[in-house]
């Protein structure tokens, strides 16, 4: 009988596991938040992931059960690993990447080096914060945000006076993360699989670039990173696996500082938008390998196959008409480009697709790769 992979949330990242377990000959099953979402091409029930009812039918129906997303609540986690279920990656490993004052107090007792930070529980606290660091810092919703939503630069404690007034409301209290505000050159993304077994697979450090807050275009291998920075990176993603006990794909978002040192930003424990690269770009793409790593098979090969890959991502797409409309004269023009869409209708600043291009040539690949992800934005 086929293996049988339950992924919990039916985004994009559900969806592109979907093509290897297809290739693998693996039975894929998705609980989706609501019908018709990008990974409903696989036999999709639609139900909450917050009801441990709910994810415990759902997990009975498959031999391990894996994550689009890291929302899933811990009380649901413990209830499927005490009913016995595998789980990758586990809920301890996830309640790193679930809450980010416990990502840097985790970060700390590994040693690794990450941005100047304090948990504060109001505008006093935050002040001094602010005080001591140049009156500018990063201030940050420790759970719930993504894509830049639950981060902002403040340069007095009043500027986060709205987010405070809601940790009041919360009857369990709480605090809000502030960070030193990292005057970085770059930002990498540092990616590493795990086998509950122990065995890792390292990819090569990426250079990503965000845009308001949201990742806009991936280079891999990131340029000018050969010898320590990238060894440097390495070494660090797979501490953080071994040390967090990360089962599945990892993903380490970094700042590069101008001084040459590398800093942890934060953690997702799932397929991740700087790994999309790898299916065009790697040996083995981030989608089969999490796949691999979750179901314990042996990892493949994570090293690129080609000398550089771009990864462009489609946001938005365009105001009229489908984004299918585009690909005619977008494969015409661009025969090398690998084009992948979600699915997802268009809608501003959302993530809709993404266009890789791999090949010998860094500047080549990146100008093919933003010429033909263009088609798809107005
Ligand atoms: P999200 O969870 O929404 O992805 P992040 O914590 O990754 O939020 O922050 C989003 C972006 O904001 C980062 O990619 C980076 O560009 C910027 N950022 C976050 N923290 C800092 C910081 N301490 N200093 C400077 N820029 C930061």
């Amino acid at each position: 009988m086929a293996l049988r992979v339950g992924i919990i949330g039916g985004g994009q990242l559900a969806r592109m596991m979907i093509a290897p377990a297809v290739e693998l000959g693996l039975d894929v099953r998705v609980l989706a938040e609501e019908p018709g979402m990008s990974a409903a091409l696989a036999a999709t029930a639609v139900g909450d992931y917050r009801s441990p009812d709910t994810v415990l039918a759902f997990a009975r129906e498959v031999d391990v059960i894996t994550f689009d997303h890291e929302h899933v609540p811990q009380d649901v986690l413990a209830a499927l690993v005490g009913a016995g279920v595998r789980v990758h990656p586990g809920p301890d490993a996830l309640a790193v990447a679930q809450d980010k004052l416990v990502l840097r107090h985790r970060m700390a007792e590994l040693g690794a080096p990450q941005p100047e930070w304090a948990a504060v529980a109001d505008e006093a606290e935050l002040q001094d914060f602010l005080d001591a660091h140049g009156g500018r810092a990063v201030v940050k919703t420790p759970r719930g945000g993504y894509d830049g939503k639950g981060v902002r630069v403040v340069s007095a404690a009043s500027q986060a006076q709205d987010w405070f007034a809601t940790l009041a409301e919360d009857a369990r209290g709480g605090q809000l993360l502030v960070e030193e505000l990292v005057d970085f050159s770059r930002e990498l993304a540092q990616q590493v699989a795990r086998r509950p077994s122990g065995d890792v697979a390292v990819y090569p450090v990426v250079e990503t670039v965000q845009r308001d807050g949201v990742c806009a275009e991936v280079i891999a291998p990131a340029p000018r990173a050969e010898g320590r920075l990238a060894r440097a990176a390495a070494e660090l993603g797979v501490q953080i696996a071994e040390g967090l006990g990360v089962t599945g794909m990892l993903a380490v978002e970094l700042f590069e500082t101008a001084d040459e040192r590398i800093l942890v930003n934060e953690l997702a424990m799932r397929p991740h938008n700087s790994g999309h690269w790898t299916q065009d770009g790697a040996v083995t793409s981030q989608f089969e390998q999490h796949l691999r790593a979750v179901l314990d098979l042996p990892l493949g090969t994570p090293d690129a196959a080609a000398p550089w890959t771009a990864m462009i991502n489609i946001l938005g797409g365009p105001a009229n008409g489908g984004l299918g409309e585009r690909f005619a004269p977008a494969m015409a023009e661009h025969p090398r480009a690998k084009i992948h869409t979600y699915g997802k209708a268009p809608r501003p600043g959302r993530k809709v697709g993404h266009v890789n291009v791999a090949g010998d040539d860094l500047d080549d690949v990146v100008y093919e790769a933003r010429a033909a992800a263009a088609y798809f934005s107005d």
